[in-house]
């Protein structure tokens, strides 16, 4: 008789759907998903839910195989050493294999007034209600966007694009990640849909009221509607439970992605720091992570070795309104190269992409395995750079932070099957 395999996904985002789908390749695997809302949130489609243009949700009936069982719930603490997790709702669910993939939230903003005053749009949640406020201020109100990442550029332009009147101050530079060339057209874009953007280190926010915004160098901008874009969060739940995790929150892994502390748990996505050399938050590595983390459940019931994850970037891309975008080219590393696309063909790539995330998760649940990172993708210098790296771990004390670190300073850290130096060499 084959024995019963009880894997548990938490957070059913494209990381933890990914898994989840990719988990019913085996027989003897029963994979349950918990997720505290019924439908999977397109995340990158929030910045659309708060202009209108889309309701960034789709069914779990189309993305999630049949084979998972959904629990619509909210882990509220990993009891490790018991294998058991504790609800929300004061069920607890037993499990053999965890797949940690929280994903990430709205900023923790310590600027005096910006989490009263101003809207975060990280979440589902939150961009329904920043959709109602902007929904209910006059068509003229000025609105000003914090943080001139991703984010804050889509979110910029979508509400420029309707008509609204935006400020985006950008407290250094706009768009961090992009090429001097990519960022010089992104400029040109902004203006032409009339965003005044802000720039230089003096326009860092130093304050937020009710109707004003007020920076560095004394400026103080009118503001009826202040978003606030400024960086994710993650989870505290793998700290609560006292696994280690990062300077961020996230849960510390191997290369292999399962946590340092105990072979049963795996993370990926958002809320997963590899070998402490974290992915930049991005639904991009959210779905290879989220793949490689199944594979290296179902090669330990296997009684295979883990392997490595093999993980590289194409690059950002990001809508500037409806009508125009840019995809900002980058190296396997995540750092940005000269080319960019931009303009009408950068947009419908980046529409392209929204839909082809979903079209994935849709493949993996009706052909569980089908999704491949090309091996050409793959980042070749990311062992050179763990090996280069000093050791001193930036982690959480925890129990288990504690005991990881003894292991790092007796000089060799064993994890499932790979064995990764006191510099990460594997
Ligand atoms: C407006 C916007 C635009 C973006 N655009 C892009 C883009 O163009 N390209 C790109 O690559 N990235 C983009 N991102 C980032 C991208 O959305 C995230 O990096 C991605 O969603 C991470 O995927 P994930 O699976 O790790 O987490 P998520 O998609 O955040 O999913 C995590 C899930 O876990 C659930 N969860 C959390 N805590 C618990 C708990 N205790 N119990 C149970 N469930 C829990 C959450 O509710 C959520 O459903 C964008 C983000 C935003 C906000």
């Amino acid at each position: 008789m084959v024995e019963n395999t009880d894997v548990v996904v938490i957070g059913g985002g494209y990381a933890g759907v990914t898994a989840a789908n990719r988990l019913t390749q085996r027989e003897g695997v029963t994979v349950t998903l918990i997720n505290p809302r019924p439908n999977f949130v397109e995340r990158i489609r929030l910045h659309q839910l708060v202009g209108g243009s889309d309701d960034a949700v789709e069914s779990y009936g189309k993305v999630l195989s049949e084979r998972v069982r959904l629990v619509v719930d909210t882990v509220d603490h990993i009891d490790v050493p018991g294998r058991r997790l504790m609800l929300a709702t004061d069920r607890s669910v037993r499990y053999d294999y965890l797949v940690y993939a929280l994903g990430s939230g709205g900023p923790d903003p310590v600027v005096p007034g910006a989490a009263e005053f101003a809207y975060p749009i990280a979440t589902f949640e939150e961009a329904e209600r920043l959709r109602s406020v902007v929904d209910s201020a006059p068509e003229t109100a000025p609105v000003v966007v914090v943080g001139a990442g991703p984010t804050g550029i889509e979110t910029a332009a979508e509400l420029a694009e309707l008509g609204r009147s935006v400020t985006l101050v950008c407290g250094e530079v706009l768009g961090p990640y992009l090429h001097p060339r990519g960022r010089r057209f992104v400029a040109r874009q902004l203006k032409k849909l009339g965003v005044t953007v802000i720039e230089g280190p003096e326009t860092v926010v130093t304050s937020v009221t009710l109707d004003a915004v007020r920076l560095g160098d004394g400026r103080e901008l009118v503001s009826a509607v202040t978003i606030w874009t400024a960086g994710f969060t993650v989870p505290d739940l793998a700290a609560r439970s006292g696994l280690s995790v990062d300077h961020v929150g996230r849960l510390i892994t191997d290369e292999s992605l399962t946590s340092v502390d105990d072979d049963r748990i795996v993370a990926a996505g958002d809320s997963a720091a590899p070998s402490e050399l974290a992915f930049r938050m991005s639904c991009q590595a959210a779905g290879p992570l989220g793949a490689h983390a199944a594979d290296t459940v179902l090669r330990r019931v296997a009684e295979q070795p883990a392997t490595p994850l093999a993980l590289g970037f194409l690059g950002q891309c990001i809508s500037l309104g409806r009508r125009t975008g840019v995809f900002q080219f980058a190296h396997p590393d995540d750092t940005a190269r000269g080319v960019y696309l931009g303009g009408r063909l950068a947009a419908r790539l980046k529409e392209f992409v929204c839909w082809g995330t979903v079209k994935q998760l849709v493949i993996e649940a009706r052909r569980p395995g089908t999704l491949v990172v090309p091996a050409w993708l793959a980042d070749r210098t990311r062992q050179q750079r763990l090996r280069a790296r000093p050791t001193t771990p930036l982690r959480v004390a925890g129990w288990a932070a504690e005991d990881a670190h003894q292991r790092d300073l007796a000089g060799m850290k064993r994890t499932s099957g790979i064995t990764i130096g006191p510099a990460g060499q594997g």
